[in-house]
């Protein structure tokens, strides 16, 4: 089940939602091992399933970093803490107290889902003890093996994001903060990129600033949990912000406000990611490619619409 990539870096699929959609990752260094996203509940049996794979146990486990803690990377990591006895839970500090204690986070996720489908994407949160939680602070090094794992402040995507840099392979594990690159929309091996505006914390200008920080260190690739490795990291980012760009300029000029407002935004997306089938030329049939983007393009509709609204001053 696992693809092996260079410098001791494995993925699987997770399970979560389709194939090809979410991937976890293992980092795996002198017999140590860190595991980077854990998606739902679902994905526990996978993981141990993984480290059987690569003749490790779950003793060898020394870290689960989280990039950030929407339920697709964050869900599963009560439950899969419960199986590592040695591992330490690594979270941005925004998100730690929500791992301790996740009631606040499922009442966010059910305002996304609602309760029905919040329940079915991810079964029951189970709370990490607070006592095993190290909160990810910016520039953080986590010893791994012989290799050293930095920590970066990522928002954009959300404020409780960091990316991790292995120093080793010189690549970063980037969470949702380079974007989605689904290997449907590879052209010959060459990936595309398209950016992740989820509600409820898109922040443009710090989108922008986080992938330019990533870029600045040189990396050879980018580990994404939407959907592993990709390399040609400059050429990727530069259509990241241009993109980005026209996500922005989409949502300020819709019209119209709740769901009519969202509902044009949806509009502006699809003729986007049209426009940018064209150029890419993604090798998909426009019904394929509708049904592989409709949740991203809902999503990063209504992420645009709660960005907008939170620009406003408020209404007294
Ligand atoms: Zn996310």
């Amino acid at each position: 089940m696992l693809t092996h990539f260079a410098d001791g870096i494995h993925a699987f699929d997770s399970g979560y939602g389709r194939p090809l959609l979410d991937a976890i990752h293992l980092i795996e260094d002198g017999g140590r091992v860190a595991i980077v996203d854990t998606a739902s509940n679902d994905s526990v049996p996978r993981v141990l399933a993984a480290l059987a794979e690569l003749g490790r146990t779950v003793e060898d486990v020394d870290y689960l970093l989280l990039t950030h803690i929407h339920l697709d990377h964050a869900g599963g990591a009560g439950a899969l803490m419960a199986q590592l006895p040695a591992a330490r839970l690594v979270v941005h500090r925004r998100g730690a107290r929500h791992m301790a204690d996740p009631a606040k986070l499922w009442a966010g996720t059910v305002a996304v889902y609602g309760e029905a489908q919040a329940t079915q994407l991810y079964g029951r949160l189970v709370p990490v003890p607070a006592d095993r939680i190290v909160e990810a602070d910016d520039g953080l090094e986590l010893r791994l093996g012989d290799r050293v794992i930095e920590v970066l402040d990522t928002p954009g995507h959300a404020r409780h994001h960091v990316c991790y840099f292995d120093r080793v392979a010189r690549a970063f594990f980037t969470g949702d903060t380079f974007g989605l690159s689904y290997r449907e929309l590879d052209v010959d091996g060459r990936p595309s990129i398209w950016p992740t505006t989820t509600p409820v914390q898109f922040d443009p200008q710090a989108m922008h600033a986080s992938i330019e920080r990533m870029v600045a260190r040189r990396p050879v690739a980018m580990y994404l949990t939407h959907f592993s490795r990709v390399t040609d990291v400059d050429r990727l980012a530069a259509d990241l912000h241009r993109l980005i760009d026209e996500h922005v300029r989409i949502a300020e000029a819709a019209e119209g406000d709740g769901k009519t407002l969202t509902e044009n935004i949806v509009a502006g997306l699809r003729a986007l990611l049209y426009e940018e089938a064209a150029r890419q030329g993604w090798p998909l049939e426009l019904s394929e490619l509708e049904a592989l983007m409709a949740m991203d393009i809902e999503l990063n509709a209504q992420g645009l619409a709660v960005w907008l609204s939170s620009r406003q001053p408020a209404t007294v």
